[in-house]
């Protein structure tokens, strides 16, 4: 089994590079974002509040998002591995998620972290706001909001797994072509198999 944590701020291709993976690699997706976003499509109440955080630009609490992560991996018996992508966000999920690796006998395998300047992030989100109608992606404040969460909330993470498991944080340059950084993952990626 292959387990991989993509990291990197919003608009730092995780979601483009999770469909790369995914097809190379066969390992199912998990994207905490995607699925709130597909609750707030089906109206249910779990969609409902975390819209309120979302059309903010603000973090879901930390419980709901991982009590949702592990319905969600308990609902995957069979497959060769996971990406998460877009989790975990803040400490209290990373070390949420330690445990219930542990208690599930499974280990992450790599943190790829995909590293892009704020400019860079800010000029791509707002173009995806305007090509994918994505709400968050479309008001330039609430963009800045969210790289600001980011920077304040998530990029600590980047430490505590070169703290915790230094030998499998890979940094990767994401300011050059898809390709580019897809083949720099799938070289990583290939010097474990499953
Ligand atoms: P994303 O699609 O990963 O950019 O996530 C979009 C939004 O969903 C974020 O701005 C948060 O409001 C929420 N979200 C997604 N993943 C998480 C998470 N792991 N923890 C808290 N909020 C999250």
């Amino acid at each position: 089994m292959i387990n991989v944590i993509l990291f990197g701020p919003p608009g730092s291709g995780k979601g483009t590079q999770a469909d790369f993976i995914v097809k190379r690699n066969h390992l199912t997706h998990i994207s905490t974002g995607d699925i709130f976003r597909k609750n707030i499509s089906q109206k249910t109440n779990l969609g409902q509040l975390a819209n309120e955080y979302m059309k903010k630009g603000q973090l879901v609490p930390d419980q709901l998002t991982i009590d949702l992560l592990e319905n969600e991996l308990d609902s995957f018996s069979d497959t060769n591995g996971f990406i998460f992508d877009g989790f975990p966000r803040t400490i209290p999920q990373a070390d949420a998620f330690s445990t219930l690796l542990k208690t599930k006998n499974m280990f992450v395998s790599f943190i790829i972290s995909l590293e892009v300047s704020e400019n860079e992030l800010v000029r791509r989100l707002l173009r995806r706001g305007l090509e994918s109608g994505r709400e968050d992606d479309q008001n330039e404040e609430i963009v800045r909001n969210r790289i600001q969460v980011y920077e304040k909330q998530t990029s600590v993470l980047k430490a505590y797994y070169l703290n915790h498991l230094p030998n499998i944080v890979f940094s990767i340059d994401g300011e050059r072509t898809i390709e580019q950084i897809s083949n720099d993952i799938s070289n990583i990626l290939s010097t474990k198999q499953g």
